[in-house]
Parts: C-alpha cells; structure tokens; sequence
C-alpha cells in the first residue's frame, strides 16, 4: 500500500491557540501518547519569546520529561537564532520556522518582510548544518491573507524557490485560515508541480470552512504525501473561535484508510490521544503542575 505520511502539529499548532494554561505534565502525557501511536513526527512545542505565546512557555520543561521513541521525529517551532539555539539546546534534531508569502501578513504577524524573514532563515543555515538537523519551513497564507485576499501565485514561487536553494528538507504549504477551495489548491499544486517534485512539500490545511478534507484528497490526487494535522482538530473551534481550525489527525486517517493509503498510525490509539487532550479542555483545568 502506498504511503502516506502525517505530521501531528496538536502540542505546539493546537496548543498555541487555545487560551489555557495546560499543566505541563498533561502536554507530555499528550506527546507520549502520540509517540506510541506509530505518527513518524510531532511537532512538540516552540521556543518563541514567552511574551508572545505564555501557552508554550514550558518548551524546555516538556522538551526535558517527554518519552522520546527513536522511531518518531521531534520537531520544534524556532522563529530565530535565540530559539534555534534553545531547540539545540534541548536536544532537538529538528526544527521548523515560518515565513509567508503575503508581505501584509509578514509587516502585521512577525513585523518584517518577507526578505527579512527568509534572511534571518538563511543566517542560521551554517548553525542547523553544524548540528545535522531536519529543517522544515512553514509558508503562511499560501492560498488566501487575511489582509491580502487571494494570493497570486508568483510570491509563493518565489519564497518556494529561495528556501530550495537554501536546502531546506520540507516546506510546508499552509492554508493558513481555511478559505483555499480545490480548485485553489490544485491550479497552485500543478504550478508547484512544474518545477519541484512533491516530496519536498507537506501540505498543511484547516478545517475551517469545511474545505480541509476535498484539499487533502486533492494533495494526494496531485502525489502529495506529506500533511500536518492536529489530533482531535485541537487548534480551532469552540475553544478559540475564529482561531486556526486545524484539520483533525483522525480525519486525515480516514482520509487516507478510505483512498487506500496506508499512514502507519494505529487508529485506536491515535484516537485515545485525541480522547484525552479534549477532556483536558473540556474540563479547562488553568492550573500548572
Ligand atoms: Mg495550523
């Protein structure tokens, strides 16, 4: 069967948007369970100025106590070299940043441009070198800005082509709130397809206008293997409304058990761990401990 391939975005994409003081020792439980569910990577957390996200202000805390299975990736959320130097420090082999292809959103979310963000990304190449790590790199707003409106496609291929050349391992082409439709994200997947073979992509969609499942199929009809998504969809509604809205792990499964894809996760236990961390909300425990 052929394969396809998850990257689970819950403990750090999820978690950052739900305003809730998780207590650390749930997230780590949260990761461990993950580990055990045959997921191949999990984004755990992100060492982003505390400042900006007090939700993962714990990222060496939990970085430290979670139960690391050899054959699972860890990645951590970077947005500079302070943050790349804390992922090293925490024993990460994997990192991702973020960039954009909208220069509205790049001013409005990071306060630089898109050449500034992809400089700051190519000034650490020789630092993640060094230490032999996986790179993955996030584009936002791929199809639709909140600012911008519908994306032209010339941007994107030019953020794509200067993070190729910078040999970054993935890039993760992200829907960033929900509004791409299929035939958005196919005419900007054959563009893609024309110059880069798929397996340097993932493909990151939210669920938030119902489009996520039909732009997953169309990924895979296109041979896209790679997607992000969030066990039990955490990262959306009802918890911060209007928020991100990732599309839920367990979809993508049936997705991918329905089109005869073979993803590697077992699903009782994938979806016991999305069990889990929505109990956790559910009840909105904000004591740390
Ligand atoms: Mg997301």
């Amino acid at each position: 069967m052929e394969k396809v391939r998850i990257v689970e975005v819950a403990p750090r994409d999820g978690l950052q948007s739900i305003p809730l003081n998780i207590p650390t020792k749930r997230k780590v439980e949260l990761i461990n369970r993950l580990s055990s569910t045959g997921l191949q990577e999990i984004e755990v957390t992100s060492f982003v100025s505390p400042k900006w996200v007090p939700q993962l202000s714990d990222a060496p805390e939990v970085s430290r106590l979670i139960k690391k299975n050899p054959l699972v990736r860890y990645t951590a959320l970077v947005p500079n070299k302070v943050g790349l130097n804390k992922a090293i420090e925490s024993g990460y082999k994997s990192v991702a940043f973020i960039t954009t292809c909208s220069e509205t959103f790049s001013q409005k979310n990071t306060n630089c441009t898109i050449s500034e963000s992809l400089e700051t990304i190519a000034s650490l190449r020789s630092l993640w070198s060094q230490h032999n790590m996986h790179v993955r790199v996030y584009i936002s707003t791929v199809w639709y800005c909140p600012f911008e409106g519908k994306m032209n496609p010339d941007p994107l291929m030019n953020v794509v082509q200067k993070l190729i050349d910078l040999n970054i391992d993935e890039i993760s082409l992200a829907d960033t709130i929900g509004k791409a439709k299929k035939g958005d994200v196919e005419e900007t997947l054959e563009i893609i397809l024309k110059y880069w073979d798929p397996s340097k992509f993932a493909l990151h969609f939210h669920d938030t206008y119902k489009n996520a499942k039909q732009n997953i199929i169309s990924g895979i009809n296109l041979g896209f293997r790679n997607f992000d998504s969030s066990v039990g969809g955490i990262g959306g509604c009802p918890y911060a409304p209007g928020s991100s809205g990732n599309v839920a792990t367990e979809s993508v499964l049936e997705i991918c058990e329905n089109n005869g894809f073979d993803t590697g996760i077992n699903k009782q236990s994938l979806s016991d761990a999305g069990k889990y961390i929505s109990d956790i909300l559910h009840k909105g425990e904000k004591t740390n401990g």
